[in-house]
């Protein structure tokens, strides 16, 4: 089986995140050193399609990152997305929204930042928000975010079908893993500035942030925008999950080198 096929959540149906070990390793049985020379290697395969992308120019590619505080959204960045040339890719962080973003409907901002044709966009937390943190603080009533998932998958189907194939991400850890990694961000001071006394009310309500991921899971995984669940307790398996579901999208859209604009059989470079 692909790692499309393994991690991808099936359209219809409803994960049982408690079930899934987010220490567990699926489709992969070897160690760390392991799974980094094969990222390091994927890394180039990942590099050639973004610039063919670019030079065909012609379809984009969204990836969108979703986790719990600290579960890796910023290192698979550091360690995976970094493959891609900067200069087609973007990273857009979305935060609690300005209050100009609050006039507007909540895909606005989303829609704004999605990338072009030959272009890669990531989003590092999303419009999924909208129905996570949206939902679990109740910053607006049930009857608005119920509707969203509806809303989502139009918006998404609609980026879908004008050429943006997009890739969502799930970054499943444990709470044990979650406890660690806070902990250490309030012992090391290298990582105090990435401590928020927010984390601790989010992690309070762990069981309503997994309802909720459920929910945004089951509805908003279809067959054209699928979410992947990632188990992502080992850094290192998270980033070579990540990667070959990469470089398996990657061979499927296949973007072709365009044919140069002029004939250039038997052209000779004066010396
Ligand atoms: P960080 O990713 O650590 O920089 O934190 C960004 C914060 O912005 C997180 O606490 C998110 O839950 C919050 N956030 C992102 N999108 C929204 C939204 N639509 N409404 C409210 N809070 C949001
Ligand atoms: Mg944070």
């Amino acid at each position: 089986m692909t790692f499309t096929e393994l991690l991808r959540v099936a359209p219809g149906s409803q994960p049982d995140l408690g079930a899934i070990d987010a220490d567990s390793t699926p489709g992969f049985d070897g160690d760390k050193a392991a799974a980094q020379d094969r990222v390091h290697e994927l890394a180039d395969v990942l590099a050639e399609f973004q610039e063919r992308l670019w030079a065909e120019g012609r379809q984009s590619l969204l990836i969108v990152l979703q986790a719990l505080d600290a579960g890796g959204k910023d290192g698979l960045i550091r360690n995976v997305v970094t493959a891609f040339n900067p200069q087609g890719t973007r990273v857009t962080g979305f935060g609690v929204p300005s209050e100009e973003e609050l006039r507007h409907d909540y895909l606005w901002r989303i829609h704004a930042a999605t990338p072009g044709r030959g272009r890669i966009g990531v989003f590092n937390r999303s419009h999924y928000e909208d129905v996570l943190v949206v939902r679990v603080n109740e910053l607006v009533p049930a009857s608005v975010w119920k509707q969203r998932y509806e809303q989502i998958n139009a918006f998404e189907a609609h980026l879908a079908a004008n050429d943006t194939r997009i890739l969502k991400f799930y970054l499943h850890i444990s709470r044990e893993e979650q406890r660690q990694r806070l902990q250490a961000r309030i012992d090391d001071p290298a990582k105090h500035w990435k401590w928020s006394s927010g984390d601790l009310e989010t992690r309070a309500r762990w069981d309503d942030y997994r309802a909720a991921y459920t929910d945004a899971l089951a509805r908003c995984s279809t067959a054209a925008v699928p979410w992947f669940v990632i188990p992502a307790d080992r850094k290192w398996y998270r980033d070579l999950a990540v990667a070959e579901i990469l470089a398996e999208v990657a061979a499927d859209i296949n973007p072709a080198w365009p044919a140069p604009d002029e004939d250039v059989s038997g052209i000779v470079v004066p010396a």
